[in-house]
Order: C-alpha cells, then structure tokens, then sequence
C-alpha cells in the first residue's frame, strides 16, 4: 500500500482536504495510507521545545535539528518495523526544486514518501545534509508551514494511483503529461451567455476533435508557458527529424520527453 507518512507541528490539519473526496475515498478503502506524527514528540525538556533563535542572529525561529533528526528517525524506525522501507524523505521548503508532474509520477510509482513539514524560518541546515534529505518547492512563494505543500504533493500523487479515480485514459491527457497545457473543455448547455460550443465538438469526427484539441493545446502553450513551449518544439522536431546515413538514425522522442520537459535542463 502506498504510505504517505507526515511529520509536522500541526497533526490537526491532517487529513484535512485529504479526507474527502476521491482521494478520502481511497484513504478509507485502504489504497493508501497517511501516518501523522507530531514534531513535538521528539521535542526537548518539559515543554517539548522544537526550535531555537538563529545562529548569527535575524529575526524569527529555526527548527532544532536534533529535534528534527528525532523525529524522522522515530517515523524509519517505524517504517523498518513496518517492512515498507525505501521511501524519499522529503522536506517541502520553497528553496527546493520545483515540483514537476514528472518526479509526482515517481513517487506515485514508489512505495510512498516520508515528508517533513518545516515551520518557522525553516530548518536547521545540518539535519537536512545528515538525513539527505530530498528538497522540493510547489512554487516559488512562501507559505507559513509545509502542511498545505505537503496536502498538495500527497493529493498529486495519490490521485494517480490504481483505482482512485475512474477514467486512466483522462490522466494521460492532462496539462503536462504531454508537455503542453490541456484543451479547454465544454458541456451543455450548447448556448451559454450567447456563447457556442466550438461546432467541431460537436461533429462527431474523432480525428478532427483530436486535431482541434491537439491545436488549441499548442496555441495555449505558446501564449502562457513560452518555458515549456521552447522544451515541446525541441522534442517534437528531434522526433521528426528524418533519418540520415550521414547522421545515423532518427532520434525518437526521449524515454520521458512525453511527460515532463525539463525547463532546467
Ligand atoms: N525562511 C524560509 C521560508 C520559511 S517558510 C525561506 O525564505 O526559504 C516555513 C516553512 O514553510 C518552510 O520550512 C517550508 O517547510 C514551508 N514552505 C514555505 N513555502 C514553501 C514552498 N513554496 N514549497 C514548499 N514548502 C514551503
């Protein structure tokens, strides 16, 4: 079962939006599971102290390492005990790298994922080196804690698990999975405000749709993500390129180029 374990100061906000919908549908059918644990657990003397005042000085607080350490250390322990080793720990901070829908695929595919969520001005650096722990970023703004980034990572992959939702086909052609941004959807009613749907949905012709679709998904890619445009037009004319004695054969798309370009690489 894929296993999402939380480390955090805030256990109450655990299940939170995860409890509902499909994807507490499948908590409580036992597809996945989520394992909260308080931070403050592993915290010092009488009052469960977790955090200290910057080295160097600077406003706010910092989470201790060792506390930090105590607490991913307790949750393997766990995990040995559990026999569900081999899950990335994760700590959610905006100085991580970008999450992709490509490294979520991933971690759908994995056992699940271990994430620590920061609060604070962040975390002590050491912690981060000794557990190597692996940084990732939903955006580049900052959110007061690592809970929501954490629900929204959780959320991502869970709903790529067999079973949770209904329709596989419709994952595969989402914003991203393709390296462009999705079509724009209708439904009735037919005339709404005065506007029309687009009369070629409504044609019945599969390989016109497909075109249109494919089309509105380029020109909508161009216009918003310029980024991912450039890493589409690249991989489209690598995998078109003919074949050549002189240059030895065509390139195929890269094994991943249909999920995620990279705008770092
Ligand atoms: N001083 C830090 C921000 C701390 S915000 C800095 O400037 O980088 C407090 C916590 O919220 C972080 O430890 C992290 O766990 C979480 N957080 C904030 N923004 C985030 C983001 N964009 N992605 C993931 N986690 C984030």
């Amino acid at each position: 079962m894929w296993r999402a374990t939380v480390l955090t100061l805030f256990p109450e906000m655990f299940p939170g939006p995860l409890g509902t919908s499909l994807i507490g549908k499948a908590l409580n059918e036992r597809i996945w599971a989520l394992d909260v644990r308080d931070i403050r657990d592993s915290g010092l003397g009488r009052h469960r102290s977790v955090d200290d005042t910057p080295s160097g000085g600077g406003p706010g607080m910092v989470m201790r390492a060792d506390v930090a350490a105590g607490a991913i250390d307790a949750a393997r322990s766990a995990d040995s005990a559990a026999n569900s080793t081999g899950r990335p720990l994760i700590y959610l901070s905006p100085r991580g790298k970008p999450l992709k829908q490509a490294r979520v695929r991933a971690l759908a595919g994995g056992p699940g994922v271990i994430l620590l969520c920061g609060r604070f001005e962040g975390l002590d650096e050491r912690v981060i080196e000794a557990r190597q722990m692996e940084e990732i970023s939903i955006g580049d703004f900052v959110l007061a804690g690592g809970e929501i980034a954490a629900c929204a990572l959780i959320e991502a992959a869970v709903r790529l698990l067999p079973g949770v939702i209904g329709a596989e086909a419709s994952k595969a052609e989402e914003s991203f999975e393709q390296g462009l941004l999705e079509y724009p959807h209708y439904t009735r009613p037919q005339s709404f405000e005065g506007h029309e749907i687009p009369p070629v949905l409504n044609s019945g012709n599969h390989g016109q749709i497909a075109r249109w679709r494919r089309a509105q998904s380029e020109a909508l890619t161009r216009e918003r993500r310029p980024d991912l445009w450039t890493l589409y037009e690249k991989l489209v004319r690598s995998a078109r390129r003919p074949a050549s004695p002189d240059l030895g054969p065509a390139k195929g798309l890269p094994k991943d180029a249909k999920n995620e370009p990279d705008p770092d690489a």
